[in-house]
């Protein structure tokens, strides 16, 4: 994978209009997590995030994280007022590759999530979207926790780019009870 070289940046929306062309399926629709998971390598140098993760990108600020498994910084190319990305250090291609043991994973960065909104004064935490987007539909193949706040806020193209539980977009409360069953 080799995504920066087509010059999206760190944000991993902008190639993901596209899917909004398609029409949406109901959330039962979506492919099933697969048991076969890769967990790849821990460190990717040729990944954006991996390199964020791991302090090398000078162009990233990371934001406070309590958590000493994740990092959170800006979207590149925010869609709300509030954007962040919550990012395990951990490379995980996306969250196809997830399975029951990573329910606390996907529960820590909805934590670090809700965490980073109050520390910039929004806790309107049922105006926020919390989600990732589904491979390929994603041009960064580092897991990733969209937060978006507040998400009555969302523009129309960001409405459909993050759209809940579609074809592309799904919310954090979704994967985790996919993962349990
Ligand atoms: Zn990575
Ligand atoms: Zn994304």
């Amino acid at each position: 994978m080799e995504e920066e070289e087509c010059g999206l940046g760190k944000s991993c929306a902008r190639s993901e209009p596209v899917a909004a062309a398609q029409p949406a399926g109901s959330p039962g629709e979506t492919p099933a997590v697969t048991a076969e998971s890769p967990e790849l390598a821990n460190y990717s140098s040729k990944c954006v995030f991996c390199r964020i993760a791991a302090h090398q990108d000078p162009g990233t600020e990371l934001l406070h994280c309590e958590n000493e498994d994740l990092v959170c910084f800006k979207d590149i190319k925010p869609a709300a007022p509030h954007h962040y990305l919550v990012v395990p250090k951990k490379h995980f291609e996306n969250c196809r590759y997830l399975k029951k043991d990573h329910i606390e994973l996907i529960e820590n960065m909805v934590t670090v999530g809700k965490a980073i909104l109050e520390r910039n004064n929004f806790t309107d935490f049922a105006n926020t979207r919390m989600g990732f987007h589904v491979s390929p539909f994603c041009s960064i193949a580092h897991l990733h926790l969209h937060v978006l706040a507040p998400a009555d806020q969302l523009s129309f193209m960001s409405r459909l780019v993050y759209r809940v539980n579609s074809y592309w977009f799904i919310t954090a409360d979704y994967l985790i009870e996919r993962l349990r069953t």
